[in-house]
């Protein structure tokens, strides 16, 4: 049975992913702040449940005690401003989270991961391209990329492969604060926020959690050993 951990795993994409592997028969561990959450995404199913902050150091490394075979660095957050509008604490927090937890998680994972091992991070479609409001978001995104191509080079030799998803919106609570944001910054309706924010997609809906699980199955099977270092696109052409 491999062994998976899932950061984040108490919503959105984690959760997706938790039941996607557990469904396979994997023994699952996710790893949160909030262990209600959690339990929630469990649900009876046999899950290890851990409490972690993936931005701190230790808290990081006590997961590790049992190596992994399948590691989804899926936790991240953003808050939406302009660079002038950014602080210093919303660009720390940003990174600290969403670029440096993959590192400590990743390079945690590491130490006990076996040949055929999978690292696999939810990066985004803001880690291949620039938006407004979401420097902070995009930078660190752009280093979680950063940090999958070069890894991938080291642990190719050990038979390890290091890949990211790259998703568009996806429907989730992150997608929905960003809705919520919206109606109340520009006092507009829900319907008009939802277009605001995900309109333009040319595909004239947003990404399903499932459908984001469903490539990082594929990313972490056996099938895809020869895919290291890639990005993988899930937006429905979303750029
Ligand atoms: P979400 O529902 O807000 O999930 C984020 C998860 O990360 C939560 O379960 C949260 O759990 C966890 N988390 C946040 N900070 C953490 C910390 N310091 N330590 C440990 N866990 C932490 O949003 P989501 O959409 O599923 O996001 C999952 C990933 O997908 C993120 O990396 C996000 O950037 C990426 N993504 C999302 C979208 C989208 O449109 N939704 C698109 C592209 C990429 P706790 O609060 O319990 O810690």
């Amino acid at each position: 049975m491999r062994r998976v951990l899932v950061t984040g795993g108490g919503s959105g994409i984690g959760r997706a992913v938790a039941h996607a592997f557990a469904d396979q028969g994997d023994h699952v561990t996710i790893a949160g702040r909030r262990l209600g959450a959690l339990k929630e995404t469990d649900g009876g199913r046999g899950m290890e449940c851990r409490t972690a902050d993936v931005a701190d150091e230790a808290s990081v490394k006590a997961l590790f005690e049992t190596p992994f075979d399948i590691v989804v660095a899926n936790a991240g957050m953003g808050r939406a401003a302009p660079v002038a509008k950014t602080t210093l604490e919303m660009w720390n927090t940003t990174l600290n989270v969403t670029l440096t937890g993959v590192f400590l998680t990743f390079r945690e994972a590491l130490a006990g991961m076996k040949e055929g091992g999978r690292l696999v991070a939810i990066a985004s479609v803001a880690g291949l391209n620039g938006a407004p409001n979401t420097a902070a978001y995009a930078a660190a995104k752009h280093g979680v990329m950063g940090l999958v191509k070069s890894l991938a080079l080291e642990v190719a030799k050990r038979g390890i492969t290091c890949n990211a998803v790259c998703p568009g919106w996806v429907d989730t609570p992150m997608a929905d604060t960003a809705v919520t944001n919206v109606m109340k910054r520009f006092n507009v309706s829900r319907d008009e926020a939802e277009v605001r924010v995900f309109g333009d997609n040319p595909s004239g809906r947003i990404v399903k959690p499932e459908e984001v699980a469903a490539s990082v199955l594929y990313l972490a099977s056996e099938q895809a050993a020869m895919v290291n270092g890639h990005g993988l696109v899930i937006s429905g052409g979303e750029a």
